[in-house]
């Protein structure tokens, strides 16, 4: 890597002798400002300082990309030679010749930073900027939160900063944090302004010596600010003191607002939080590198091109997958049972695109839908004969998803793949009524199919690598993360979760209530609490499949003990909220109250409290008060648990996977690293005396029984998470 003192490959040199084009060759993948970028920044600034010959100094990247901002990786590891970019920022600023950035491709984090300093900004019209260091857990550590209020006002500065959004030229230029936007090329325009600039007064350019704009009313402004970054950040650390950043920058001079920057800087590197957010941005990379336990891998495996799609089922899910297949360009044929179905499942994807199109219109872009070319409603079979892919979202019963399939297999073309939409029956036994089972995957999306990014691929026994490979690739088409699993009751998702809410109800027979429960795992960090959630999917969804497994319901052997089954402790409350027609939102009535059916302001029932307390005498269970500690480790320790089987069964490659899945599929929040490397961070041992300890007080429930994997990691040295997958086959003397 070198720094030169060149003009840009294409500029002729000789036309423009006084100016000094500064080339930087930044990260060799991302243009990162790395170590080497800095020191070449430093000195190529420098000798354009002392060089009479330099009337002014443009600062581009190369490759067509500005800079994507410093490598991440490099935070955990502070930069021994005590080169700051921050310095570097200021020492753009304080030229005394005009410096103007010639930003094309992206200007990200530092790369933006980097810009900032510079007097004059020019963008590329295609251009994204951002300050994206909130989403891994930082702040701009290079003077960014001081100069961009000073630059852009403090409510827009707010707003790019506490959210890390990517911003287009255009909104860029709106704003004023460019000055110029260009369609043709931009260090070319940025020679021209820096030639024009040569000469004139640079003070008013210098933004630290700025005042941040005024507002009428910025402590209020400030105050309700605050209260929206916190209910946004839901524990996470790095919006808050990114707004403490800014707020500095209102109360304090330059000088005294990077100190401030710099100390919430630390702050944040050392919380343990960033930590955990870097390990997710990372995880979800390792994810796309997938493997299965018969070698098949994504080194080997090519995905087959999705010229044309499939849905069957226009219900909750189908419509939102429809939507997704629609925005990521792929033509796509809607099938429903019968007309009825289709008319009503047609105004709904209608619905959904019409809003999608018009979110995409404010970023300025287009969403083409209108054209039966790419999008087809139908009721009958034969239109799925030249379809490369049909995803089926039916209901969640294996008699309907065998017929279908059966169908399916016999109407499209040979080579066309055949996907489920289940949430947790068996993949082997649906590809079984086909003639072409390799060919067979579980795609499982997540409500609303159109909104959350996770896409659990679930490969059964015969299924084959391409097929693997194409469900993968058909995920990131539709930007969505993809983590290849095993199959198994429930696949990684909801078999973890199952524990997990068995636990949350266990907790209300014996004396918590329904909000308590909720509000410790709200205070943890998830989105909503187990019964918030359970009413807003439908308290009837799980009714209907302990019903198939004969856990409740007619088929019940008659004298089976209301609280057991099978030897094992079972919970029927649920089953009666449902007996009594409290279904969740859609019925108005659930674990809590709501205003009308189809209501989603959550009020604590008094129904539901005397409604326990009573299912408690009747069943002698003594009432007792249950705190924070013991709701938040039995519901998550037994997650995670279940988790440590699924990594020894080999239904997923490692705790990376599981961790994704629960980030972007079950609101588990980001800022913990998912349940695994949250696991990592409580130390295994703990864990594993907590399990022990409720095991011994609950005999009767096998989830709490500690996995033999986490025992066998514990009597390893709870080795770092990294490590764990290395010790699954390993010998341990101790066990
Ligand atoms: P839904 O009841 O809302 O919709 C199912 C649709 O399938 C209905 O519109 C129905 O008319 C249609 N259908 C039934 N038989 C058909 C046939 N023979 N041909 C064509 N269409 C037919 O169900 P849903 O909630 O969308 O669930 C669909 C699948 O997705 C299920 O397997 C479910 O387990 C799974 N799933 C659901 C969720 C969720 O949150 N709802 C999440 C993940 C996965």
């Amino acid at each position: 890597m070198s720094w030169g003192r060149h003009i840009a490959p294409g500029q002729d040199n000789r036309k423009l002798p006084e100016v000094q084009v500064v080339i930087s060759p930044l990260h060799p993948t991302r243009n990162s400002p790395c170590l080497a970028v800095l020191q070449a920044l430093e000195d190529g600034l420098k000798r354009a300082d002392a060089d009479p010959s330099v009337k002014a100094v443009t600062i581009c990247g190369e490759n067509g990309k500005f800079s994507a901002g410093a490598d991440i990786r490099g935070f955990s590891s502070p930069n021994k030679q005590g080169l700051g970019l921050g310095p570097i920022v200021s020492l753009i600023e304080r030229s005394e010749k005009p410096v103007v950035a010639a930003i094309e491709g992206i200007a990200l984090g530092g790369g933006l930073e980097v810009t900032l300093g510079c007097h004059y900004r020019i963008a590329h019209v295609q251009a994204r900027m951002g300050l994206p260091e909130v989403t891994i857990g930082l702040l701009p550590g290079a003077e960014g939160t001081q100069r961009l209020p000073r630059l852009i006002g403090v409510p827009a500065a707010l707003d790019i900063i506490t959210t890390g959004r990517h911003i287009s030229a255009s909104e860029a230029l709106k704003l004023g944090l460019v000055d110029e936007v260009v369609e043709e090329n931009t260090v070319e325009a940025a020679i021209r302004l820096a030639n024009r600039l040569i000469g004139q007064p640079l003070g008013h350019r210098r933004l630290s010596l700025k005042p941040v704009p005024k507002l009428p009313n910025m402590e209020a402004f400030l105050t309700e600010a605050l209260v929206k970054v916190k209910k946004r950040a839901q524990g996470c650390l790095a919006p808050e003191l990114c707004f403490q950043a800014i707020k500095a920058a209102t109360e304090q001079p330059f000088a005294d607002g990077v100190r401030k920057e710099r100390e919430l800087f630390n702050i944040l590197l050392t919380s343990g939080q960033a930590k955990a957010l870097q390990y997710a941005f990372f995880a979800e990379r390792a994810v796309e590198k997938w493997t299965t336990p018969s070698g098949a891998s994504w080194k080997t495996a090519s995905p087959q091109p999705i010229r044309k799609a499939a849905v069957i089922g226009l219900g909750t899910m189908g419509r939102g997958i429809v939507t997704s297949l629609v925005k990521a360009k792929i033509p796509v044929v809607a099938l429903e049972q019968d007309l009825e179905y289709l008319n009503t499942g047609r105004k709904a994807v209608m619905l959904l695109l019409e809003r999608e199109a018009m979110k995409m219109e404010q970023g300025g872009q287009t969403l083409d839908f209108n054209n039966p070319a790419r999008l087809q409603f139908a009721v009958d079979f034969d239109v799925l004969r030249d379809v490369d892919l049909v995803i089926e979202a039916v209901f969640e019963n294996m008699a309907l998803k065998k017929e279908i399939f059966n169908k399916l297999s016999r109407i499209c073309k040979p080579e066309a793949f055949l996907c489920t939409n289940t949430s947790a029956l068996n993949i082997d036994e649906i590809a079984s009524v086909t003639s072409r089972p390799q060919q067979v995957i579980g795609t499982h999306f997540f409500s609303p199919a159109h909104v959350m990014r996770l896409l659990e691929i679930i490969y059964g026994r015969h299924t084959s690598p391409t097929t693997i490979a194409t469900a993968m690739q058909l995920a990131k088409v539709m930007k969505k993360v993809g983590v290849v699993v095993g199959n198994c009751f429930g696949f990684v998702g909801n078999r973890m979760m199952f524990p997990y809410v068995q636990q949350a109800v266990f907790l209300l027979e014996e004396g918590s209530r329904p909000e308590d429960v909720d509000q410790v795992l709200e205070d943890f960090g998830f989105k909503i609490g187990p019964f918030r959630m359970s009413d807003l999917a439908g308290l009837d969804v799980g009714w209907r499949s302990r019903k198939d497994q004969g856990l409740t319901g007619p088929t019940l052997a008659p004298g089976t003990s209301a609280r057991q089954r099978h030897g094992y402790r079972y919970s029927p409350l649920p089953d009666l909220l449902c007996e009594k027609g409290r279904f969740g939102q859609k019925t108005g009535k659930g674990w809590y109250q709501y205003e009308k059916a189809g209501g989603r302001t959550a009020k604590p029932d008094p129904w539901i409290h005397s409604f326990l307390s009573e299912y408690r005498d009747t069943h002698q269970i003594k009432t007792r008060f249950i705190d924070q500690e013991e709701i938040l480790e039995r519901c998550l320790f037994t997650l995670i648990n279940e988790g440590f089987d699924i990594l020894a069964e080999g239904i997923a490659s490692g705790p990376e996977h599981l961790d994704v899945v629960y980030i972007n599929g079950y609101g588990w929040p980001k800022h913990r690293g998912g349940p695994m490397f949250y696991a990592s961070t409580v130390g295994l041992p703990n864990i594993l005396a907590k399990l022990q300890k409720y095991s011994e007080i609950h005999p009767d429930v096998p989830q709490l029984r500690p996995s033999a994997f986490l025992k066998k990691l514990v009597a390893m040295g709870n080795p770092p998470l990294n490590d764990w997958m290395s010790y699954l086959h390993r010998q341990s003397n101790k066990l």
